[in-house]
């Protein structure tokens, strides 16, 4: 087997070195490319993407894979060794079934899907998205189709975000959520406003920028392993283990859009940064799926960076930054202001008690798509009433609605979900850490993470993606994704604020 292995190995490497120059390459065109070198971009980002793919795709591939996979039955199935060879399997096979025609007819359709998309949202007119939509969501049930057997049609579109994971299991977990998420936002609703004019002044961006990279040090983003750059859509991507970059946007007019998206971005830095060394170079050197990453992301944002503890620490720092903002702003105040919870149009713009409703809107409507019982062009209707149903809102207009998000003009239908699901899993994760580590309020009161962090590392950080992420959610909390956790976190979190 050893030779096997080495051989596929070094195949493995060669791929892995080619996926990270392209991300250098899209890294670089997000944060610093002249708008003109897009063109020359598209085609050095798609040349090596396809030399990646022919590399995985061939017989040799899937030979070796094979070969090896008859051999390893005797090697502890929970090995690197083991596992490797398990997600290898599993990715051949469904890359090899995918004809190449609808490989390239996907991603023309999701450049123009983009570039339409942008103009539609730009003049608020959903009527020009219709064709290109239309198109995407077709090409995406070809593809889908290719994976039959399944339960529903959306199985393997969620599949591609998250392992495993079923859509009976997203609707069964939203059934339950739903309710409670209502309820309590009734119950606020009837609540006096909270008033967060202070986090609208003039702030300084120099200033939120150092005060941002301030906090993610002391949350444990490793600035050797790393930098931080603006761009227009925040993230985070990574060239290896050692080389995690995330990136920020600031409002000048708004403290929030900085801070809390500077987290956000190190929470997914923080967990790529802690993968095992020995995974290095290989699949499994990569998040168990988007909603394992969300739930870092969130979990350093929101249950950690939104909490009152953590404020505790850090507000009379920020206080002494911004003196001519915050002088007269208590903590307690400050602490309400960043967790006001008020229905709005946006997703992006959501607070912790409304957010995962905005996503139960998109999955009901893109199981809809692919079901065949919506039809694209009444989309907008829809969403309007949906968002009425919801929130008891309805938007202005198109580019407020059904046109705000990019994720369907690139044909990635079922990313949305994974954003709910980081939620819940973040909370189900918070409910052990604090079993786990009974003085960690105290410990955030003075500004130390290092337990926290060590935790992490050690359930969930070091296993990259060896795990599938119903499976490592079950091996570390012993129940599979759970809404209760999140349900009891709100609650708390807003009975106190709200006094309810
Ligand atoms: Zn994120």
């Amino acid at each position: 087997m050893n030779k096997d292995f080495e051989i596929l190995k070094k195949l493995i490497y060669e791929i892995n070195d080619i996926e990270h120059a392209a991300a250098v390459l899209n890294w670089d065109q997000e944060a610093f490319m002249p708008e003109k070198g897009i063109s020359d971009r598209v085609n050095q980002i798609s040349t090596l993407s396809k030399i990646a793919h022919e590399k995985f795709t061939t017989d040799k591939m899937g030979d070796l894979i094979e070969k090896i996979k008859e051999k390893i039955k005797k090697v502890n199935p929970e090995s690197d060794e083991a596992r490797l060879i398990k997600v290898l399997d599993r990715n051949y096979k469904k890359s090899v079934k995918v004809p190449s025609e609808l490989v390239t007819e996907m991603s023309k359709a999701a450049s123009l899907g983009q570039q339409n998309w942008a103009i539609a949202k730009r003049n608020s007119d959903f009527s020009a998205f219709v064709p290109y939509l239309k198109k995407l969501i077709e090409l995406r049930k070809q593809y889908a189709k290719i994976f039959t057997p399944y339960d529903h049609i959306y199985d393997p579109l969620l599949d591609d975000f998250e392992p495993g994971l079923k859509t009976a299991d997203v609707k069964e977990i939203f059934k339950k959520l739903k309710p409670s998420q209502a309820e309590l936002l009734n119950k606020i609703a009837e609540k006096q406003k909270i008033d967060n004019s202070f986090l609208f002044g003039v702030y300084n961006k120099k200033k939120q920028r150092s005060f941002g990279a301030d906090v993610i040090t002391k949350l444990g983003y490793d600035w050797s392993r790393g930098r931080q750059d603006t761009t227009e859509h925040p993230f985070t991507t990574n060239f290896g283990i050692d080389d995690v970059r995330i990136t920020t946007k600031i409002d000048k007019n708004y403290l929030p859009t900085g801070l809390f998206g500077s987290i956000h971005e190190a929470g997914h830095a923080i967990y790529e940064q802690g993968i095992a060394k020995e995974l290095a170079r290989t699949p499994l050197a990569e998040g168990a799926s988007l909603a394992i990453h969300e739930s870092q992301s969130r979990l350093w944002e929101n249950l950690v960076g939104r909490s009152l503890a953590f404020w505790k620490y850090f507000y009379p720092k920020l206080q002494n930054i911004f003196p001519e903002n915050l002088d007269g702003v208590s903590l307690e105040k400050f602490y309400k202001g960043i967790n006001k919870v008020a229905p709005t149009m946006i997703r992006v713009e959501a607070d912790e008690a409304t957010y995962n409703m905005h996503i139960m809107v998109r999955f009901e409507l893109e199981t809809a798509l692919v079901e065949e019982t919506v039809n694209v062009k009444d989309l907008p209707e829809i969403w309007n009433l949906k968002m009425k149903e919801y929130f008891g809102i309805t938007p202005v207009n198109d580019a407020q609605g059904v046109l705000q998000d990019i994720h369907w003009s690139m044909g990635a239908i079922g990313y949305f979900t994974t954003y709910a699901l980081g939620n819940l899993i973040s909370a189900q994760l918070w409910e052990c850490i604090n079993r786990d580590i009974r003085d960690l309020n105290s410990q955030i009161e003075k500004g130390n993470f290092d337990t926290l962090l060590h935790w992490l590392r050690n359930k969930i950080y070091m296993h990259g993606s060896k795990y599938e992420p119903q499976e490592l959610v079950e091996k570390v909390t012993g129940t599979t994704i759970n809404p209760a956790p999140y349900i009891r976190y709100l609650k708390a979190k807003y009975s106190d604020i709200y006094s309810l």
